[in-house]
């Protein structure tokens, strides 16, 4: 068999093995989305290491890609005015600004109990949290850089942020 020949049919093999499934059952982590094929033991440990990477990507100063991306399947969609703004805060606010949360699946943003229309689902919003920072500071940083929305939840301490391209909009949760 030439080189060719064995790499198509390993690749064939391996096709028919690894059909990777959406999100189907969050809950069970992202391994578990690979059907058909034994990722238990070793296998199932080196595969999550190198899942733990995806993502690891520098977009920004102190930000990663991945701290943007979905927890349940890893999936990410970022716009870029939305981490220009989010780089002009850690700049004025000079402190590590955590993604609480970036963008989700529709799957993912079922089970957080988000509305059905949120720009989490278009990569256009982020909820933010910043150690030692009140929700009240941020609001006013976040209304000094224009987000077009800007949800205030002062009891659990962070701000949801957008840039959706309508009309602003400002809620308190
Ligand atoms: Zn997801």
């Amino acid at each position: 068999m030439s080189f060719l020949q064995s790499f198509m049919s390993f690749l064939r093999k391996q096709e028919s093995r690894l059909i990777f499934k959406a999100c189907p059952r969050p809950d069970r982590g992202i391994v578990s989305r690979f059907h058909g094929n034994d990722f238990s033991g070793w296998k199932r440990s080196l595969l999550m290491e190198r899942l733990n990477q995806i993502n690891e990507i520098d977009i920004a100063q102190y930000f990663k890609l991945s701290e943007f991306a979905c927890p349940c399947c890893k999936r990410v969609m970022l716009h870029p005015l939305l981490l220009n703004k989010l780089v002009e805060f850690r700049a004025i606010i000079k402190k590590p600004i955590y993604i609480t949360s970036g963008y989700r699946c529709a799957e993912y943003n079922q089970k957080v109990g988000g509305i059905k229309c949120s720009y989490h689902l278009l990569g256009l919003a982020a909820d933010i949290r910043v150690e030692g920072v009140s929700a009240l500071d941020l609001l006013e940083h976040a209304e000094i850089l224009n987000f077009s929305g800007i949800g205030f939840y002062e009891k659990k301490n962070f701000l949801h942020l957008d840039v959706r391209p309508t009309k602003l909009a400002r809620w308190r949760g």
